[in-house]
């Protein structure tokens, strides 16, 4: 499915599958039907949230700890691939990153922030900037607060039928969000490979492991540079 279908299905599935869940639990009688402001509150959010990202990038594209760079290559090549999910415009910034290369999406706009020693080492560049375009392409900046809402909403309805099945509820939360991001991980590792080929990624992840320290966010985010290397080998026989 195309990058924008894929926003809507997640916008509007998410948000269906919070109301459902509480309309099962106001049926069954283990609450009011005020229960419904949860799925409200979901909606409130889903509207506040393109705000808050056109404010994060105007801030982006204004901050003087990075530097745009004319990379007209880099960004025909992100739009070829990141075009359908509605992006229309691709800054490259240069700089101190976290990481070796971040993206940031509003709308149609987007920023990319490239580590400013990334050149250097120019085929795992093409690797780590394939796989940020994957992020832009699957739209993620909204896929990730939709499944975190519909999450938190199922969480509240639990304790609404039974209370003592939160704290077991929260840890299913954690884990159901660490199992989406890595699973988004590895899907824009893939998408990476199919597009600039496992060289690419061999040097990416031969580059990744001498600067990699397991942290508790690797642990909700990325599988380890090993796993994900494999994955890619596995998707690029398939
Ligand atoms: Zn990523």
């Amino acid at each position: 499915m195309p990058g924008r279908g894929r926003w809507l299905a997640w916008c509007w599935g998410s948000f269906a599958v919070s109301v459902a869940v509480t309309a099962v639990v106001v049926a069954a009688g283990f609450s009011a039907a005020s229960l419904f402001v949860e799925p409200l509150a979901q909606l409130v959010v889903f509207a506040t949230l393109p705000v808050i990202r056109h404010l994060r990038l105007a801030g982006l594209r204004g901050d003087g700890r990075y530097r745009t760079v004319p990379a007209p290559a880099l960004s025909a090549a992100m739009l070829a691939v990141a075009g359908p999910s509605g992006v229309r415009e691709v800054t490259v910034r240069v700089g101190q990153v976290g990481g070796f290369a971040r993206c940031f999406r509003a709308g149609g706009r987007t920023v990319v922030l490239v580590h400013e020693r990334l050149p250097v080492v120019p085929e795992a560049a093409r690797f780590f900037l394939a796989h940020e375009a994957a992020h832009l392409a699957r739209y993620d900046v909204f896929r990730r607060p939709a499944a975190l809402m519909t999450a938190l909403v199922c969480l509240f309805d639990l304790g609404a039928v039974w209370p003592p099945a939160l704290i077991p509820g929260v840890v299913a939360v954690v884990a159901v969000v660490a199992v989406v991001n890595r699973a988004g991980e590895r899907d824009c590792d893939r998408l990476a490979v199919r597009w600039v080929g496992l060289a690419a990624a061999e040097r990416a992840f031969s580059v990744v492991q001498r600067a990699y320290r397991r942290s508790v966010r690797s642990l909700f985010v990325h599988p380890t540079p090993a796993q994900r290397l494999a994955a890619c080998r596995i998707s690029a026989e398939a």
